[in-house]
């Protein structure tokens, strides 16, 4: 036992990871990694509130892993793992959900934008913010990171503690959201003003992590952008406003600094520039993505390693849940 913090995060396996995910998260990540104990986990389970191909759901849960690890996650020093491969967010799930009013989960604007969507709306989309409670109050995490977007899952798990507490003690951790530097916000490159994201159904939109340089090349020089010519960040054009944003995320320049180096040249030339970043940033991510990828004895072997980690402190949590709430010993 550290005497860190713990920080819970993880993305669901759905789509294809983006620059979004890299800049906004997985680089935060991997910052938070020398200061807390950190559980990264590749969410699975959250998946299957979509209908998912076996195979691909499969192949794209252990692509995940791998593009964590190639990203820099260091499952030496953290926990990178799956979540299906630790079956006490399951448990615990369904222990939350027979403790979680309706009332609660009816508030919760993402299941009503979701289920707006799809002709698939079943109860594990509806009650996903409660898996979401279990995979942070397992690790009994401190601090999460978390998007405007999953702001109100957050509070739902901070009441479902208050609840459980006050009908069994003090059990879990309260967790707090995370407040220090946070990615940038990316934004689509079809369309800058909704944001850049991994489930997107038209490719063009976004950067995935494993795009071939020749298509990233491609859908950057493809972005839209807005009217003028002068490259200089303002948000009243979002489309040169998120090039810049992207730019800057990679290059550690300033806004000024970027304008400086693109002073007289043409949205084109940003492109360019920015294309090329993003390749050049890349080009050491996909090189250790391909090796890890030929080898899936070592990814499995790793992943089984990190559920019995994950699984030792998980598993903690649950026993007390289940003296508390007066289940029979669990585990043996
Ligand atoms: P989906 O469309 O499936 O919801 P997503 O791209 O929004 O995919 P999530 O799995 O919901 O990805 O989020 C994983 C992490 O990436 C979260 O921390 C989220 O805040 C962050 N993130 C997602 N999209 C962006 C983006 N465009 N810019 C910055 N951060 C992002
Ligand atoms: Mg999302």
């Amino acid at each position: 036992m550290t005497d860190k913090k713990t920080i819970l995060s993880g993305s669901t396996v759905t789509g294809n990871l983006t620059l979004g995910n890299y800049i906004g998260a997985i680089n935060n990540w991997k910052k938070l990694q020398e200061e807390y104990n950190c559980f990264y986990m590749v969410a699975d389970l959250h998946a299957l509130t979509v209908f998912q191909d076996p195979k691909e759901l499969r192949e794209r849960g252990m692509s995940f892993f791998a593009q964590y690890l190639a990203l820099g996650l260091d499952p030496e020093k953290n926990t990178i793992f799956m979540q299906s491969q630790v079956s006490e967010h399951a448990e615990l799930a369904w222990v939350l959900n027979c403790f979680t009013p309706m009332g609660h989960l009816n508030r919760m604007t993402q299941f009503k934008d979701k289920s707006s969507n799809t002709k698939n709306i079943n109860a594990g989309l509806y009650s996903y913010p409660v898996l979401m409670a279990a995979d942070i109050l397992l690790y009994k995490a401190d601090v999460i990171p978390v998007g405007e977007d999953q702001k109100q899952h957050l509070e739902l798990c901070r009441d479902l503690v208050d609840m459980f507490h006050h009908r069994y003690g003090e059990t879990f951790v309260m967790p707090e959201p995370y407040i220090g530097s946070v990615g940038a916000r990316i934004m689509s490159l079809q369309d800058p003003t909704k944001k850049m994201s991994k489930s997107d159904d038209n490719p063009k939109n976004y950067v995935s992590i494993i795009d071939d340089p020749k298509k990233i090349q491609k859908k950057i020089k493809g972005a839209v952008t807005d009217s003028g010519e002068v490259i200089k960040y303002d948000e009243e054009k979002p489309g040169i406003a998120n090039l810049m944003t992207i730019y800057s995320a990679l290059s550690g320049m300033s806004y000024e600094q970027i304008e400086k180096e693109f002073e007289g040249k043409m949205y084109g030339h940003l492109k360019v520039g920015l294309a090329d970043l993003v390749c050049d940033t890349l080009k050491p991510v996909h090189e250790k993505y391909d090796d890890l990828m030929k080898n899936q004895d070592y990814l499995n072997d790793l992943l089984k390693k990190s559920a019995l980690k994950a699984k030792e402190r998980a598993g903690k949590t649950l026993a007390e849940v289940y003296e508390k709430i007066g289940l029979l010993p669990r585990g043996f």
